[in-house]
C-alpha cells in the first residue's frame, strides 16, 4: 500500500517547503513513493508536502497518463484569468469553482538537475498551478470565499473524525 496522504489542514500542507539541494538516492526514493500514492489515489498531480516532506518537488500528470517531476519549480509568467473546477488528494471529495490562469510560463528542474521552461496552458498549466501552490504552502480552498472555506473546514474535521474512529 502507499504512503498516506496527508489531509487539510496540516501544518505541512500550509508552510512553504524548502528547497530541494540533495539529488541523491533519497530523492528518488521519494520521488517513486510519490507515483504510487498518486497512482493510487488516481490523482494527476502530488507534492512532496502531501506526503509529509517538505521538499520542493512535485509530480504533474500529463495527458497521456504519465507524470514528471518539477523541482524547485517557480511560476514565471501568468496570463487570463479564468475559474476552473478544482479537487485535491488532500481535500477528498470537495469540488469547487477556482480561480486561476489559462497559461503560465514555469522554470523547473528535473531529477538529474537539468532546468526547463515549460508554457502552458489548459489542464498541464491548471495542475502546475495547483501543485506549485502547495509547495508555497497553499491548498486551493485558501482561494475561496471565507464561507465555502469555513464549510469546507468544518466537513474536513468530520471526516477526521470518522477516520480516526475507523483506526482506533
Ligand atoms: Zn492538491
Amino acid at each position: 500500500m502507499a504512503r498516506e496522504i496527508v489531509l487539510w489542514p496540516h501544518k505541512v500542507l500550509t508552510t512553504a517547503t524548502q528547497p530541494v539541494t540533495d539529488f541523491g538516492p533519497a530523492l528518488e526514493k521519494l520521488m517513486s513513493e510519490m507515483l504510487a500514492a498518486v497512482q493510487e489515489a488516481k490523482g494527476i498531480g502530488i507534492a512532496a508536502n502531501q506526503l509529509g516532506e517538505p521538499l520542493r518537488m512535485a509530480l504533474v500528470g500529463r495527458e497521456d497518463g504519465t507524470f514528471f517531476e518539477i523541482i524547485n519549480p517557480r511560476i514565471l509568467e501568468r496570463s487570463e484569468q479564468i475559474t476552473l473546477e478544482e479537487g485535491c488528494l488532500s481535500v477528498p471529495d470537495e469540488w469547487e469553482k477556482t480561480p486561476r490562469y489559462k497559461k503560465v510560463k514555469v522554470r523547473y528542474q528535473d531529477k538529474a538537475q537539468q532546468w526547463h521552461e515549460v508554457e502552458a496552458e489548459g489542464r498541464l498549466a491548471h495542475v502546475l498551478q495547483h501543485e506549485i501552490d502547495h509547495l508555497d504552502g497553499h491548498v486551493f480552498v485558501e482561494l475561496l470565499s471565507g464561507l465555502k472555506r469555513s464549510l469546507i473546514q468544518e466537513r474536513m474535521k468530520k471526516y477526521q473524525k470518522f477516520l480516526k474512529r475507523k483506526k482506533d
